[in-house]
């Protein structure tokens, strides 16, 4: 018999209907459990409940809410293990990469546990005469949130923390490939104190994700996934009065520069590319030498200790890392292999047939490297989002600003110098949202925000940190003054001004 996963409303499992989608585990390419899709009339029950809970949350003052989030966080620790393995299990990604998965979801926690002090307003005494003006930030009501498979918790906490803080209702729409963990933190909400209603979690594909964006009681939501439905997502939100962020795809470009620490960055790139399987949208898949002497220095290296990459079940302490998510994504992946080989990439490391004794109907891929690829590929230009690093040589720094600033996408980049001149000067050119300076994976901490440009994010605030503050309230500014009871001279009919 296998496992159904049911939706998560009004405090309670909620186990309608009969349409259902496989949850996979990857590491055996075999069905572990069934996952339910949802209709329009699951979600007409979570936000009825978000409905009746949502106005008592949000006058619930915010050190009450606060409280809640520490208690949680307590409970998130003491069940890191179970989460971390529960994550594996689904996605595929190694243990010791799951915890990290809900460790940079607990940020986000452990900021809203500061929301009495994040939330307070701003206030100018005596703006005119006898007038005061200050403002405050209101919750919107009811916010969702539409996540991808490839952080099962760092996601929906990123959204559902900031959002139940500042006084919402939450309704999440998890990937439909990994919804375990999704339900265990919503229940562990639960457990923290959180009243029922507050945060529901309801399954479901597109019939889900379009009901959603046609709810009328739904101000506002939160998107994470590929670029073509984050465009459609915020074209149709917005069409329909929501406020709408949507974050996309990534082709992250990682630049050498001629006095880099090549030991360094073969050992964070190699991280960084192949780390998750790939399945990042902050990995970084392309490696941008600058100069041929650099490239020659720095493949000479990368071979081995990508042929020296072990793969291995999610479970393997020693993996680096695990299965790709699905068979489809797998066959993806290969045929964008064999794409770039087509376009004329020199394949070095051929990842394609890569089989585990014992787990041979696994959906894995071994590390692939390719060097000599052009700009003009579709397969450089495109998101593989797999364990596939291609290199693209740079004649010079010019050049090594320009192809992440004129890439579509702009997530993420990453510059590995010992020149702070340089640094200096890709960080205020370089058209992309979040950069490192010899950090492979720059995903800003929580009191930061997330955010990256072009294809990878539609609309215009950012996620977590003081960006999330802003999307999850609208802010009232007041304008009071308490006159005396002498009517003042000043002439009613003309627009007013401070004197
Ligand atoms: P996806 O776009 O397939 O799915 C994301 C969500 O959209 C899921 O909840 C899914 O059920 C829903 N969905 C899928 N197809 C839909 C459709 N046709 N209409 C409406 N909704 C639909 O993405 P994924 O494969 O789960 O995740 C991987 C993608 O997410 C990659 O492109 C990756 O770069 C991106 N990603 C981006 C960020 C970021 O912050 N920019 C972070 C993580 C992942």
């Amino acid at each position: 018999m296998l496992r159904d996963i049911d939706h998560f409303i009004a405090g309670g499992a909620h186990a309608a209907g009969d349409r259902t989608s496989d949850v996979f585990d990857p590491n055996q390419g075999a069905v572990q459990a069934r996952v339910r899709l949802g209709t329009a009339l699951d979600l007409d029950r979570a936000v009825a409940a978000a409905r009746k809970a949502q106005p008592a949350w949000a006058a619930t003052n915010p050190q009450k809410r606060a409280r809640v989030m520490f208690r949680y966080k307590e409970l998130i620790e003491a069940n890191m293990d179970d989460l971390a393995a529960l994550l594996s299990s689904e996605h595929g990604k190694v243990l010791a990469d799951s915890r990290g998965d809900i460790q940079r979801g607990l940020e986000v926690i452990e900021y809203a546990c500061g929301i009495p002090q994040a939330l307070k307003g701003e206030y100018t005494q005596g703006a005119g005469p006898g007038i005061d003006v200050y403002s405050m930030r209101q919750p919107l009501g009811i916010g969702a949130g539409i996540t991808p498979f490839n952080f099962p918790a760092m996601i929906p906490m990123w959204m559902f923390g900031m959002a139940i803080a500042c006084g919402n209702a939450f309704i999440l729409k998890p990937s439909e490939r990994d919804p375990s963990v999704p339900v265990r933190l919503a229940e562990l909400m639960k457990e923290a104190g959180l009243p029922g209603g507050i945060l529901n979690v309801v399954h479901g594909d597109k019939e889900m994700v379009h009901a959603i964006l046609d709810h009328p009681d739904i101000a506002a939501v939160s998107f994470v996934g590929s670029s073509d439905i984050a465009q459609y997502i915020y074209s149709r939100g917005t069409a329909n009065g929501k406020r709408v962020q949507a974050f996309g795809g990534a082709k992250n470009h990682g630049i050498v520069m001629p006095d880099a620490d090549l030991d360094q960055v073969v050992n964070d790139l190699t991280g960084a590319a192949f780390g998750s399987a790939g399945e990042r949208c902050m990995a970084l898949p392309v490696v941008v030498p600058v100069g041929n002497e650099t490239a020659e220095r720095l493949r000479e290296k990368l071979i081995p200790a990508i042929e020296q990459l072990r793969v291995g079940v999610s479970s393997d302490p020693d993996a680096h890392y695990g299965p790709v998510v699905s068979k489809a994504h797998k066959e993806r992946i290969e045929s964008y292999i064999q794409m770039c080989v087509d376009e004329g990439g020199e394949l070095v490391v051929d990842g394609r047939g890569f089989s585990l004794q014992g787990n041979e109907e696994g959906f894995f891929v071994g590390p692939t490297f390719f060097d000599h690829v052009k700009p003009s590929f579709r397969s450089y230009r495109e998101e593989i989002f797999g364990p596939v690093l291609q290199m693209v040589r740079a004649a010079d720094f010019e050049e090594a600003v320009r192809l992440p600033s004129e890439h579509d996408y702009g997530n993420g980049v990453a510059i590995f110098t010992r020149n702070g001149h340089a640094a200096r000067e890709f960080v205020s050119r370089v058209n992309v949202g979040m950069v490192g300076v010899n950090v492979p994976i720059p995903v800003p901490v929580s009191y930061h925000s997330f955010g990256g440009w072009k294809r990878s994010g539609f609309g215009d605030i950012g996620q977590y940190g003081q960006e999330g503050l802003r999307f999850w309230t609208k802010t009232k500014v007041v304008t009071q003054r308490w006159p005396d009871g002498s009517v003042t001279g000043e002439n009613a009919f003309v627009i007013p001004t401070m004197g």
